[in-house]
C-alpha cells in the first residue's frame, strides 16, 4: 500500500481487514444475554502493518483529524481518551495474555462513517487484532478476536460496549446474518430472504451529539436500567423472561417496565424474524422491523424525531417492507428491508424527503 510506503519508508508485510455491521433486529438484548441479527455491510476498516524488532509501535489513521503517525511503546500504554486508546488497549490485553507482542507500524484505513450505529469501533479492533495475529503467528481464534475486542473497550478505551458488534465484525458476512445467542455466544449463519434488498441509510447524527440532548439519555444508563430491572424481577437477566411475563412488568416502576417489556419483546422479535427469514415471508420480516422500531422508539425511548421521520418516510413508499433505528439509538443510522432491485432508488428518494424535511446530511451506505 502505497501511503504506507510513503509514511513508513517500507512496504507492509501485513493487510488485514474487518466490515461494519448493520443490525437487522434485535438492539440492546446483547448485555441482557439475548439474541441479535446482525450481517456485515460493505464498508471495512483496513489495517496495513509491519512488525517492528524493537516496542515501538507507530500507527496512524486516515480518519483522525490530522493523520499523522501517533506513537507509544508496547508494554508502557498509556490511556489518552482518543482513538489511540483503540490500539493502546489490545497490546496492552495481549501483553496481560501472555501473548508475544512487539512493536510494529500500521496504517489504518476506513470507510465505516463513525458513532452511527455500525460499529466502526469493533471493525477498528478486530482488523488491527487480525493484523496482530497474522504479523506475530499469534494463536487466536475468531471468537476470541471477539472476545479480546470487548475487553478492549471495556477495560482499556472505557466503553461498556456488548458482546454484539465484536462478535459481527470477527464472525459476519454479507448475504446472511449472525443469528448470536449472547450469552452461550451460539451462532449460526441464516440466509437474508430471496426477493428483497437491504438499504442502510445514515441519518448524520451521531450517537456523540445526540446523546448528551435525551436526558438519561445514554448507553449506560439503559445498561443500569435493565439491570435494575432483572433484579427487581428476581431473573439473572432479562434475557430469562418469557411472554408469559409480560404481566409481571407491569408491578415495575417507570420507566423499568417500559425497559424490561422492548428487551423481553425484542428477543421474541428476533425469534420470530429467524423464522420469518427461513420462510422467505419478507412481509412479516418487515412488519417486525416497523414493531421493533416502535419499541425502542416507546419503550426503550432511544430513538430521536430524525430518526422516527426516516422511518414513516419509509412507511409511506410503496416499495419497503420495514424499516427501524438499528444500533444503539440515540442517532445512527435506520435499516430498511425492500423489494428486490429498488434498493438504490428507495434509498435515494428517502434520503432526499428526509434531507429537505429536516435540514441534515444523510447517507446511503446500503446498497453501496
Ligand atoms: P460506533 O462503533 O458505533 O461507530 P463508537 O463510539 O463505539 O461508535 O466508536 C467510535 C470511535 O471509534 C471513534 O470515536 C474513534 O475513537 C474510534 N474509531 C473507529 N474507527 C476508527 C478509525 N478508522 N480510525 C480512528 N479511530 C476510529
Ligand atoms: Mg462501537
Amino acid at each position: 500500500m502505497s501511503d504506507f510506503t510513503h509514511l513508513f519508508g517500507r512496504p507492509p508485510a501485513v493487510a488485514a481487514h474487518a466490515s461494519g455491521r448493520v443490525n437487522l433486529i434485535g438492539e440492546h438484548t446483547d448485555y441482557n444475554g439475548g439474541f441479535v441479527l446482525p450481517t456485515a455491510i460493505p464498508q471495512r476498516t483496513e489495517v496495513f502493518f509491519a512488525p517492528r524488532d524493537d516496542d515501538r509501535a507507530r500507527v496512524a489513521s486516515t480518519l483522525s483529524s490530522d493523520g499523522q503517525v501517533q506513537e507509544y511503546r508496547v508494554g508502557q500504554e498509556q490511556r489518552r481518551h482518543e482513538w489511540l486508546d483503540y490500539v493502546q488497549g489490545l497490546t496492552w490485553l495481549l501483553g496481560r495474555e501472555g501473548h508475544a507482542v512487539r512493536g510494529f507500524e500500521a496504517l489504518i484505513r476506513s470507510d465505516v462513517p463513525l458513532g452511527v450505529g455500525l460499529s466502526s469501533s469493533a471493525a477498528l479492533s478486530v482488523s488491527l487484532l487480525r493484523a496482530l495475529r497474522q504479523g506475530f503467528g499469534l494463536e487466536l481464534s475468531d471468537v476470541q478476536i471477539a472476545l479480546l475486542a470487548q475487553r478492549n473497550e471495556n477495560e482499556f478505551v472505557g466503553a461498556r460496549c456488548g458482546i454484539m458488534d465484536p462478535m459481527a465484525a470477527s464472525l459476519a458476512d454479507q448475504g446472511t446474518a449472525l443469528f448470536l445467542d449472547c450469552r452461550s455466544l451460539a451462532y449460526e449463519r441464516v440466509p437474508l430472504p430471496p426477493g428483497a434488498d437491504l438499504v442502510v441509510l445514515n441519518s448524520g447524527i451521531s450517537h456523540k451529539l445526540a446523546g448528551q440532548t435525551i436526558p438519561g439519555g445514554d448507553y449506560n444508563t439503559r445498561r443500569a436500567e435493565c439491570e435494575r430491572a432483572a433484579e427487581l424481577l428476581g431473573v439473572p437477566q432479562l434475557r430469562d423472561l418469557t411472554a408469559a411475563d409480560l404481566p409481571r412488568l407491569e408491578a415495575l416502576p417507570e420507566p423499568l417496565n417500559r425497559r424490561a417489556r422492548h428487551v423481553l419483546t425484542e428477543n421474541e422479535r428476533v425469534l420470530q424474524a429467524v423464522e420469518a427469514m427461513r420462510a422467505g415471508d419478507r412481509e412479516r420480516l418487515g412488519e417486525l422491523f416497523y414493531t421493533s422500531h416502535a419499541s425502542m422508539r416507546d419503550d426503550y425511548q432511544v430513538s430521536i424525531p430524525e430518526i422516527d421521520l426516516i422511518v414513516e418516510l419509509a412507511r409511506a413508499d410503496s416499495d419497503v417492507y420495514g424499516a427501524r433505528l438499528t444500533g444503539g439509538g440515540f442517532g445512527g443510522s435506520v435499516v430498511m428491508l425492500v423489494h428486490a432491485g429498488t434498493g438504490r432508488p428507495v434509498a435515494e428518494r428517502i434520503a432526499a424527503a428526509y434531507a429537505r424535511q429536516s435540514g441534515r446530511s444523510p447517507a446511503v451506505l446500503v446498497p453501496a
